[in-house]
């Protein structure tokens, strides 16, 4: 059985004290269960004071992004030896905003997740189809492209080990959901083409989550389908009472 992970994604949002104040109000009340985890991948520079306030409890913090070199000359860059040294224990990759605003490429989304077990963080990796690919039928191959592309060269182990998001881009933000049966459709194949790469029982252990516009209303739905084992959640993260209700979903 594999665990459900709920990850709230709070992009470029909230001040220092805000970031605070939320871990504040949600720390001790995530369910104490083996059955769901509970990430917050939050902007840099709160990264430290929320690893700080959620120690001990079962509330892990994740980064939105990072360089794959461990130190250099790449201004304005975070580093995964910067963000292990913190704390962190997760980092989103290849997040469609990062692919789309800031070039990034399947290539430098492989050399990332590299990088982030080589420092024993847990990478978070996103895929997902535009709308054009979408009504063009690309769905299915477009995803299966940049699942191998991510996944080139780790070590089944580590594959496993990785967090695949499937969000579809034009429900991310959105207030558009994929339907719950075309999301586990996309799921299910990713899980087949890990299997194709890896083998049937790392493919099990894969933990995919879906995310575009998750919130409390459809997260039961979407997390009882087969292929669907957590979220990825932007919007409805932001807000204490609607992040809990989402782990809480994980817990049934
Ligand atoms: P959303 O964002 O929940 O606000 O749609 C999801 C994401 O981009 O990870």
């Amino acid at each position: 059985m594999r665990k459900k992970i709920i990850a709230g994604n709070w992009k470029m949002n909230k001040v220092l004290s805000e970031a605070d104040q939320f871990i504040e109000e949600v720390v001790g009340k995530t369910p104490n269960d083996d059955k769901v985890e509970a990430i917050i991948c939050a902007p840099f520079i709160f990264l430290s004071s929320l690893v700080e306030k959620a120690k001990g409890s079962n509330v892990k913090i994740g980064a939105q992004n990072m360089h794959y070199e461990e130190n250099g000359a790449f201004t304005g860059e975070v580093s995964p030896v910067m963000l292990k040294d913190l704390g962190v224990t997760h980092v989103v990759i290849g997040h469609s905003e990062r692919r789309e605003y800031f070039a990034e490429t399947d290539e430098l989304v492989n050399k990332k997740a590299h990088a982030a077990f080589k420092h024993e963080l847990t990478p978070i990796v996103c895929v997902g189809e535009t709308l054009e690919q979408r009504e063009a039928n690309e769905t299915m191959n477009h995803v299966e492209n940049q699942v191998t592309k991510a996944l080139t060269e780790l070590t089944d182990d580590q594959v496993a080990n990785t967090i695949i998001a499937y969000e579809p881009i034009w429900a991310i933000g959105t207030g558009k959901t994929a339907s719950s049966e075309d999301a586990n459709e996309v799921c299910t194949h990713i899980r087949n083409v890990i299997k194709n790469i890896t083998n049937e029982s790392t493919a099990e252990k894969v933990v995919i989550q879906y995310g575009g516009s998750v919130k409390p209303a459809n997260v039961d739905e979407l997390l009882a389908q087969s292929d669907i084992d957590g979220a990825l959640v932007g919007g409805a993260s932001l807000e204490p009472a609607s992040f809990l209700t989402l782990v809480e979903a994980g817990t049934k």
